[in-house]
């Protein structure tokens, strides 16, 4: 099996081109922050104390995740519930990153990913693809972009949905997560040492693309 780790902070754009990769290369794409969100939900919708480890430790066992395709989009199943629309949220994405720290949260998951790749050739995206869920990927890629350029587009694409939404807050929360994410004790967002780096700050979709299609050749 070949697989393709994507790593990078909340708002890089992994999630839309990692889909462009993975239908050129005909590779299933697994998106990992889904299932940190669907765990999110959960909690959140169970009133589950974000703060407390052993709150959230008790509800991991109360929680089974599974994944399934249709017309080859992701789903993300929360005890037989079909979440994929309600895990898109900002809320969610938060809380997300809230319960990421804790690690009955992460060992929850890492077998699901891992199987997930055992058994497809895969481009999977998150933040500890390439460092620990996928440390032997044949290709790795850290994609980043300014915060500007992130909170820019997340604005953007919440006009096109038809939400206004204030620059400041969204690059303050952008920065906030960045901070979460990269500074908790397990697993936090950095580059693999093998990992190819991109900033697409100025860098059209196509030309991202192209890159990363460009690596996994090199790699082949
Ligand atoms: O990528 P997305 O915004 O959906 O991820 C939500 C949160 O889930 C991230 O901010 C991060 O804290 C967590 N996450 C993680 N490891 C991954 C994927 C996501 O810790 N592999």
């Amino acid at each position: 099996m070949y697989s393709i780790a994507i790593d990078g902070p909340a708002g890089a754009g992994k999630s839309t081109i990692a889909k462009m990769v993975a239908k050129e290369l005909n590779f299933v794409y697994v998106d990992t922050g889904a299932m940190f969100r669907a765990m999110a939900l959960y909690m959140l919708d169970n009133q589950v104390d974000l703060e407390s480890k052993e709150a959230v430790e008790a509800a991991c066992g109360k929680i089974t995740i599974t994944i399934s395709y249709l017309d080859g989009q992701q789903q993300v199943i929360l005890n037989d519930v079909n979440v994929s629309g309600q895990i898109r949220r900002e809320e969610v994405g938060n809380a997300a990153s809230r319960i990421a720290v804790y690690p009955p949260v992460r060992t929850k998951l890492l077998e699901l990913q891992r199987a997930l790749a055992a058994k497809e050739n895969v481009i999977m995206d998150g933040r500890d693809i390439g460092t620990a869920v996928l440390p032997n990927a044949q290709t790795k890629i850290y994609l980043t972009a300014s915060s500007e350029e992130r909170a820019r587009r997340r604005v953007e694409q919440l006009a096109q949905n038809g939400v206004s939404a204030d620059f400041a807050e969204v690059q303050a929360d952008i920065i906030k997560r960045d901070e979460q994410d990269m500074n908790r004790e397990i697993a936090p967002l950095r580059q693999a040492e093998d990992a190819a780096f991109i900033d697409s700050s100025q860098m059209s979709m196509e030309e991202v693309v192209e890159a990363i299609i460009a690596c996994y050749k090199k790699n082949q």
